[in-house]
Order: structure tokens, then sequence, then C-alpha cells
């Protein structure tokens, strides 16, 4: 019999729903396999963007087709700006025509973009259908495919509209990660850093030997970082699921800074690490050593820890979420007291959160 390589899988429950998380190589083969075993079909869309569908789209609509399904496969632009209400309607309308019903299903094959968008439609498609997510970016995997936020941005900003739908199923293949271009791969990293400060300093260690053809287990880590902190807080209500914004209200900001272009997500959040990690070092405790340690593991995954000489600084200041009219009052900020443990702090002020902007 053809043995089976090695992987492993996650039944994790996010709210009242069921997730199963399949990870380690070659699984792509199998996807037909594993969908058989939860759902039923026989109608389903593989939603792709134009860069992974020519690399992955034929494989995945064959196997689904030779497991008895009657796969669409959906293609849209790469890229930021395909993540539109716009988008989701022309989405619709092809899986309308194509003959989607209450028992179909949507496939998202991509990064976080695809994830994102199919989340959406798969949750209002018919008032919501099951999702299978097929990351196909490291980002996608650790972070974007767990904890079930979906949806699009507006001109006003990114992600306004949107909907909690946890995927029924992820495929975690890693193999999906070798035609991912360098700069893409190692912004995944600015989540799995952000997961070790704020849950676990063993992972902050290891992070310096990682083994980048034995992944899984790191991805595998990193799930269940995430998953445990969203299921004691799905909806964002009581602080913990906030706690995954360390360095991201800074990194968000710079984002938009730039105009979305200078820099990619995982980037932002790794300047967005440091100013949170200055921030902590003033207002928390964060010990002087542990904040260099944190820039030095950043650089080693080749993510920016200083901004260009020339950037506008106050253009990102601007673009924080907080009231500037509060400007000598305290906002609610993530900080770390030290590597592995996070908190929300009330006692950060805009003054803190400029002194570190300037810094960068
Ligand atoms: P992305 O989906 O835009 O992918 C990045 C680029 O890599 C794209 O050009 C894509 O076509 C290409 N690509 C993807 N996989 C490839 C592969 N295997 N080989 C070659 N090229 C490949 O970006 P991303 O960084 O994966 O995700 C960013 C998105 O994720 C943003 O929209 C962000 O808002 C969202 N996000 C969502 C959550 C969540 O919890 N829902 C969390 C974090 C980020």
């Amino acid at each position: 019999m053809e043995s089976k390589p090695a992987m492993t899988k996650l039944d994790l429950r996010p709210g009242k729903q069921r997730s199963r998380i399949e990870i380690g190589a070659a699984l792509l083969g199998r996807t037909g396999e594993f969908i058989r075993e939860i759902l039923v079909g026989p109608h389903c869309a593989i939603i792709s963007d134009s860069n992974v569908a020519p690399l992955f789209g034929d494989h995945v609509k064959q196997r689904l087709t030779s497991s008895g399904f009657q796969p669409v496969l959906v293609t849209i632009p790469p890229g930021e700006t395909s993540k539109t209400l716009e988008q989701v309607g022309a989405i619709c309308d092809q899986m309308i025509g194509a003959g989607l019903d209450r028992q179909s299903f949507v496939i998202g094959l991509g990064g976080g973009m695809v994830g994102d968008i199919s989340g959406f439609v798969a949750a209002i498609y018919e008032r919501g259908i099951p999702h299978v997510q097929i990351p196909t970016t490291l980002l996608g995997m650790v972070d974007s495919s767990i904890g079930g936020k979906t949806g699009v941005n507006t001109r006003d900003g990114k992600n306004l509209i949107g909907a909690v739908h946890h995927p029924s199923l992820v495929i975690d293949d890693v193999d999906l990660l070798k035609t991912l271009p360098r700069r893409q791969f190692n912004q995944g990293f600015a989540e799995i850093i952000k997961h070790a400060i704020i849950a676990d300093a063993e992972m902050f260690t290891a992070l310096r030997h990682v083994d980048p053809s034995n992944l899984a287990p790191l991805i595998r880590r990193n799930i269940e970082i995430k998953s445990r902190i969203v299921a004691k807080d799905e909806l964002d209500q009581t602080g913990e699921r906030a706690l995954l914004n360390f360095g991201h209200t800074v990194g968000h900001a710079i984002e938009r800074a730039a105009d979305y272009r200078e820099f990619l997500h995982g980037e932002a959040v790794s300047l967005g690490i440091v100013a949170a990690c200055a921030i902590s070092t003033k207002k928390a405790g964060l010990p002087k050593e542990q904040r260099d340690a944190i820039a030095d593991l950043l650089n080693a995954f080749a993510l920016p820890t200083r901004l260009p000489a020339n950037f506008p600084r106050a253009k990102i200041f601007d673009a924080l979420p907080f009231d500037k009219k509060f400007e000598r009052g305290k906002v609610r900020f993530v900080v770390t007291p030290a590597i592995g443990s996070a908190r929300l702090s009330s006692d950060v002020t805009m003054e803190d959160i400029r002194e570190a902007i300037d810094q960068l």
C-alpha cells in the first residue's frame, strides 16, 4: 500500500461550530477525500486569485471531481483591491449560474485575501453555507484561516464589512508554500513572532532555529495559540481576543499611512511590534534585553524594524484608530510585560504612542 506522508489533525470548536484542520505535506491530492468526510455537495465553488489558480486550481478541481463533486473555479484578480462588495456580488452571480444551493460549499484557495472574501461569500450565500480554506500563504495558515473573521474592504477602510463564519475544514499543505515569493513567506513570521511574544516564550526561543523543510509543527503550534485565544472570546467582547492585536494598532496605521503600497501587512506589523515593545518597556516593564531580542528576531526574518528616514511619521499618527481629542487621555493598548505574555493596558497615552512612532 502507498505510504501517506506525515500529517497532523486538529479538531477545534470555535463557538458553536466545529473546524477540522489538516496539516502536513502532499495533502492537496487528498482534498476530495477530506471534504467527503464532512460535506455533502455535490456543487461547490473554488474561489482563487489569478496567481494561485494556475498553480493549484486544476489539481484541486480534478481531485474534487474524482470524489464525486461538481466544482466550478471562480478566479478573481490578486491583491487587496479585489476584496470588495462588488467582487462578492460577481462571485455570487457565478455561483448561482453554476447551480450552487444550500447543500453546496465554498473553497477558498489562496492567501488571506482569498480566505477573507471566500469566507464572506460562504457566510452570506443562501444565508450561509460551509467554507473550506486551503491557505497558500504562511500568513493564511498560521493566522487568517483561524478565528472565523471574514470580510471585505470599503473605500473608507479595511475589513469594515464582514461576518464571523468559521471554516468547517482547513487544509494546510506545506508544499504549497514552495512557490510563495520569499518576501511573502517572511511576512508570515511577523504573526508567528507576535504569537510567541503574547503567548509562548518557548516558541520564541525555538524560532531562532526554524527548519523550513519541517514547518508543520510550527504551523500547528500557531493554530493552537490563536484558536485558544479565539475560543475564550469568539466575538471580541471580553478583551481576550484583542491580545491578538499586539503590534497591529501602529501596524495598521503604518499600512494606511503608506496607502497599502510600501509595506506588506506582516512588514507593517513588524514595525508595529517594535513600537508596541518600546511602549511595553516604558509602561509595562518589558526588559530592554527582551525588547532587543524581539527586534533581532524580526530582523532575522528580513522584517523591517525601522521606518525609512523620510517616511512621513505624522501620517501614521493621524491614521491611528483613536480619537485625537483625547490626546492627553489614556487609550487601550496591548502591551507585553515579558516575552510569552500580554495584557491590555489603559495606562498608555497618545504621547507614548507618538514617541514610539518617532523612534521607529
Ligand atoms: P494575499 O492573499 O494577498 O497573498 C499575497 C500574494 O501572494 C498574492 O499576490 C497572491 O496571489 C500570492 N500568492 C498566494 N499564495 C501563493 C503561492 N503559494 N505561490 C505564489 N503566490 C502566491 O495576502 P496574505 O498576506 O496571504 O493575506 C493578507 C490578507 O489577509 C489581508 O486581506 C488581510 O486583511 C487578511 N487577514 C485576515 C485575517 C483574519 O483573521 N481573517 C488575519 C490576518 C490577515
